[in-house]
């Protein structure tokens, strides 16, 4: 099935009553499992919007969210907060890694409060880190690691728990280009071997053009 499917999706901010934006009218996609797919938007478009919709932190005026074929739709907050720590893994520009826990402690967390054991956890820790090229930094915390590092760590951090979607915004925008370009690599990987699907906003029409499909945003649609 679909890592995820929207549906005729619509949302507007209200500020007062004459003064109503309208930023989604009618977006329907879907990520197969195993596609990287970027999403490219002017700034203002409601790129935020959308993946906030899509990670079910905010729910559309109409349409329907399905996340690995379950849909979302009119679901309490017990079961979306369910569905983002078991099958959402989200990253951002900034790599929101804790100070004072390493590299591993920060990606054992998440799965301890998923019910992981310890043994376990620190394995899948491990072996994630490795896979990024950072075996040399298992006990380092974020201040002793560089911003390409630091990164690598929060891509781990969010397929900690073998999410079937990963939700990415301008996930390498803090980074100068050749890091970037690294880091964009290590992500890839490790989405492909997982084989989820991915949704990647990006300004950055070179790492759009390496994944598997680009929709634009424009005018509250997929162009
Ligand atoms: P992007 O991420 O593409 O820059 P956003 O989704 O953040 O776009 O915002 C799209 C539009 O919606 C913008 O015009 C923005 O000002 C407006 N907007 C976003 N969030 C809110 C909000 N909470 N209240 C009112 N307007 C908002
Ligand atoms: P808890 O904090 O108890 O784990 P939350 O509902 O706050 O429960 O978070 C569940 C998951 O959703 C978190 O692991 C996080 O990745 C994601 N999340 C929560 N709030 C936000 C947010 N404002 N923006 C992006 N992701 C969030």
């Amino acid at each position: 099935s679909d890592a995820l499917r929207l549906e005729g999706i619509a949302k507007s901010y209200h500020l007062g009553k004459p003064n109503e934006i309208t930023v989604l009218s009618g977006v329907d996609l879907a990520v197969a499992s195993g596609e990287v797919c970027a999403l490219v938007a002017p700034s203002g478009a409601g790129k935020s919007t959308l993946l906030h919709i899509a990670g079910l932190l905010d729910a559309p005026d109409a349409g329907r969210v399905l996340i690995a074929g379950e849909d979302m739709t009119g679901k309490g907050d017990r079961a979306r907060t369910r569905a983002r720590r078991k099958r959402i893994g989200f990253v951002y520009q900034f790599h929101h890694l804790l100070p004072e826990f390493t590299a591993t402690e920060n990606i054992l967390l998440p799965q301890l409060a998923d019910g992981v054991g310890q043994g376990a956890a620190r394995d899948r820790a491990v072996d994630l880190l490795g896979r990024v090229g950072l075996s040399h930094r298992l006990d380092h915390r974020p201040a002793e690691m560089s911003g390409g590092e630091q990164q690598r760590v929060a891509f781990c951090r969010a397929l900690a728990n073998a999410p079937d979607l990963l939700l990415a915004d301008e996930p390498t925008g803090n980074l100068d280009p050749g890091t970037s370009d690294t880091v964009f690599d290590a992500l890839m990987a490790l989405v492909r071997e997982t084989g989820m699907g991915a949704l990647i906003a990006t300004h950055n029409l070179d790492l759009a053009s390496r994944m598997d499909r680009v929709l634009r945003l424009e005018a509250g649609r997929l162009a």
